[in-house]
């Protein structure tokens, strides 16, 4: 099944789920035994995390983040986070679940944030790396996947809040990204 609107399949249904079970062992292997609370990034993160976790045999707490930049005048990285589900980091073992990394900007605010309440320890999974994308010096801790750069949709992508639940990450052809309905 493809979408007229999507150009090519870059990573099919087979090839992530595979990989989505083997990043869970990579993480497993760093925690040990211990409880993770992990933090996934709204809304594009909820279909790897949902795969994700099901892989790990860990015991894992949850919490979601909607980050909010708003960019006004001399101060484009103002960055608000709002979070739900468990909100005590203080001490524990946090794992921010993202969809892709981009600039790195989005993921650079997060951390921030977060340090602040005080997590034990504080790491990052994606799924996507955007690497040649890069604008600030981030890297993720556990990477799915490097990915060109091109217009990703599926696997928790959208585009206009479509596509996200498309089993394969694709392509959008350039055609597309223009419209928004
Ligand atoms: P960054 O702050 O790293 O530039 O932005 C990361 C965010 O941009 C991601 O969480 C995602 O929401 C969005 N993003 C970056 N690249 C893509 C892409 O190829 N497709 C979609 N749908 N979103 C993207
Ligand atoms: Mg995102």
């Amino acid at each position: 099944m493809t979408e007229p609107d999507v150009e090519r399949v870059l990573l099919s249904r087979e090839r992530i789920e595979t990989r989505v079970c083997e990043l869970a062992g990579e993480i497993a292997a760093v925690y040990g035994d211990g409880e993770i609370v992990a933090v996934g990034v709204l809304t594009g993160a909820f279909v790897f995390l949902a795969d994700l976790v099901r892989h790990l045999p860990n015991r894992v707490r949850f919490s979601f983040l909607k980050a909010d930049s708003y960019a006004t005048g001399t101060y484009p990285g103002a960055l608000s986070v709002t979070l739900v589900g468990e909100t005590d980091l203080s001490g524990r073992d946090v794992l921010v679940v993202e969809d892709i990394l981009d600039t790195g900007r989005t993921l650079e605010g997060i951390l921030g944030i977060l340090r602040r309440r005080g997590p034990r320890t504080l790491r990052t999974v994606v799924l996507l790396d955007k690497v040649s994308r890069r604008e600030v010096a981030i890297s993720a801790d556990f990477v799915g996947f490097p990915v060109p750069d091109a217009f990703l949709v599926g696997y928790g992508l959208d585009h206009a809040q479509r596509y996200r639940n498309l089993p394969y990450v694709g392509v959008l052809r350039s055609e597309a990204a223009g419209k928004s309905s």
